[in-house]
């Protein structure tokens, strides 16, 4: 199991897989903006990853829910 942060990626880069960096509106810091279908869209800054037989999982541990604009 391995933590990734996303907070000291510069805005505007885009993360493999995942989006765009943005500055989070709700706390300021950097994170990715993830829009998961149906669900709120959330800014993401930092995840567990877990490797497991069947594939990666990841889990966000440190997201704020963004407003929907
Ligand atoms: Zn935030």
């Amino acid at each position: 199991m391995s933590l990734e942060t996303f907070t000291g990626l510069p805005e505007g880069f885009e993360v493999p897989l995942e989006g765009p960096v943005v500055r989070c509106p709700v706390c300021g810091r950097n994170g990715v903006l993830e829009r998961p279908l149906e669900a709120m869209p959330f800014c993401l800054h930092a995840q567990e990853c877990t490797l497991f037989s069947d594939g990666l999982r990841t889990e966000p541990v440190d997201r704020c829910d963004l407003p929907i604009a």
